[in-house]
């Protein structure tokens, strides 16, 4: 044989045909929405906004006063989504639960952002101190990394550290992560391992108190 050896045509999962279902998932705040719309364009695929999707068909199961939001019934959603995933043969469902809701074999392309710009951008957003708060824990603790990795195991999950990166780079990374370019990736950051880290945890600290 001559010519440079190709990869396995099942390992490009944007050429092969059949379907595609990929998950975009983490905490509020690092790009989910922006990334999924520009990925939904490169690759023909529908978006599916699950926030949005859960509060335009109601798909609530109580109002929680103290925390001041609707907690979403998840089991409703995944109803509704597998309803949706027969229609259409690329789907991207985006949300901080979407590797809650995508089924096995889906892809899962966890975003990460610094947890201490994620403050700026979620008190930009004009969220309550204990919103904020609770955001930033759940990304500086890797809380949507763990729940996909228990729910999918770790071999079609891929993180990227959105934070000094354009929404273009992100969507070519993910793109060239499903060409099977470039093997995915997982355990890119260690928020806590960083200088900013111990300045964030004193914040914490002081809001938890308030
Ligand atoms: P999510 O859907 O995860 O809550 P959004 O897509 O709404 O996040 O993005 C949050 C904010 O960050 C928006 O103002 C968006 O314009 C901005 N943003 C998104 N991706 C990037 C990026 N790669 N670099 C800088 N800002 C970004
Ligand atoms: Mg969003």
């Amino acid at each position: 044989m001559f010519g440079s050896p190709k990869s396995p045509i099942s390992s490009d999962y944007v050429e092969r045909k059949g379907k595609l279902i990929i998950a975009i998932t983490g905490s509020p705040g690092v790009g989910k929405t922006t990334i999924s719309r520009l990925l939904a364009e490169r690759l023909e695929a529908r978006h599916l906004d699950l926030s949005r999707l859960a509060l335009e068909e109601g798909l609530m199961e109580e109002w929680n006063g103290e925390r001041d939001t609707a907690i979403v019934d998840i089991e409703a959603v995944k109803r509704r989504v597998e309803r949706l995933l027969s229609r259409y043969g690329r789907l991207i469902i985006e949300g901080h639960y979407a590797h809650d809701i995508a089924p096995k074999g889906s892809w899962i392309f966890v975003l990460r952002r610094a947890p201490w710009r994620l403050r700026d951008e979620l008190e930009e957003r004009g969220y309550d101190a204990g919103k904020v708060r609770e955001n930033v824990e759940a990304e500086l603790l890797d809380v949507c990394l763990s729940e996909a990795i228990e729910i999918h195991g770790s071999e079609r999950i891929h993180e990227v550290d959105t934070t000094d990166k354009t929404p273009q780079e992100i969507v070519e990374e993910i793109y060239e992560v499903l060409r099977g370019v470039r093997p995915p990736r997982i355990g890119v950051v260690d928020w806590l391992d960083r200088p900013e880290a111990k300045q964030l945890l004193e914040w914490l600290k002081d809001v938890s108190h308030r």
